[in-house]
């Protein structure tokens, strides 16, 4: 499952990690790939990501084996990360004159044992370049998450063309499954009038769970953890808990059909 959004700031990251980590504290085998140069979902995975640390950039650009670089998250038994260096950035134009160079983590992903992983999910840098072109080629489904602010639904239309694009042209089976409403502040109005256009327009691809804006959600990743081990009783953790394990009923129905 790829997290994409080419906006920043919406909650990709965070969404990637808690949703992993709840998934993974309810006995899914999951792995969180990082696709962002910035590396943010490493850190919050307590995954070395300096500069020269093997990461998914080698991955991409020198054929490395996705394996060599998987690392088991600290104190999170089901959890695995493959982090992103800041050598990612050049990623970007060093694909550029590439043979399949849309299609390099998808390569990289079925050449990889996946371990009875249950899950994959891969955060996307903010923009539609050739990164997040690669996550939307290996992916089965994507999540979108959808902060509960003005101009939340602008550069959708472009985005969800992006989809369409790679559906057509590189992944047939790619989907968007899930729309998550982030940062929701039930103290405004425009919140209310956000999440309720977001779901007039997208139905049932919105989860029921809304994760709330929560300054505990934001301060979890400075302890390089994940809000469902910082404060598994918070606001923020509970509705991460909740949309995971909407996920993971979707993901049953599927399964069985
Ligand atoms: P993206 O990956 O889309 O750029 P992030 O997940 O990094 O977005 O989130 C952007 C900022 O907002 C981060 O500082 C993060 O800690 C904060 N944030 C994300 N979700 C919440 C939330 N529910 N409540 C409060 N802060 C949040
Ligand atoms: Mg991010």
């Amino acid at each position: 499952m790829t997290v994409a959004n080419q906006k920043g700031g919406v909650g990709k990251t965070t969404t990637t990690v808690n949703l992993a980590a709840a998934l993974s504290m309810h006995g899914q085998r999951v792995l969180v790939v990082d696709l962002d140069p910035q590396g943010n979902a490493s850190t919050a995975l307590a995954t070395e990501h300096r500069s020269g640390v093997p990461s998914v950039y080698q991955v991409l650009v020198d054929d490395l084996p996705l394996a060599s670089i998987v690392k088991p998250v600290p104190e999170m038994p089901n959890l695995y990360c493959a982090p992103a260096t800041l050598d990612l950035a050049g990623a970007e134009i060093e694909l550029v004159p590439m043979v399949g160079r849309e299609t390099r983590l998808k390569r990289a992903l079925n050449a990889f044992d996946s371990m009875e992983l249950d899950y994959i999910l891969i955060d996307c840098p903010p923009s539609l370049g050739l990164l997040t072109v690669n996550a939307m080629a290996a992916a089965q489904e994507v999540l979108i998450p959808i902060q509960c602010e003005y101009y939340a639904l602008e550069g959708l239309t472009q985005l969800l063309q992006n989809v369409e694009l790679v559906r057509v042209h590189l992944n047939q089976d790619l989907n968007v499954s899930t729309i998550l409403l982030t940062m929701y502040d039930g103290r405004t109005r425009l919140a209310s009038q956000v999440a309720e256009e977001v779901r007039s327009h997208f139905g049932d691809t919105v989860l029921n769970a809304v994760i709330p804006r929560s300054v505990r959600v934001s301060e979890a990743p400075s302890y390089s953890q994940s809000v469902m081990t910082y404060d598994p009783g918070s606001s923020g953790a509970l509705a991460y808990k909740e949309a995971a394990r909407e996920m993971a009923y979707r993901g049953a129905a599927v399964a069985e059909a």
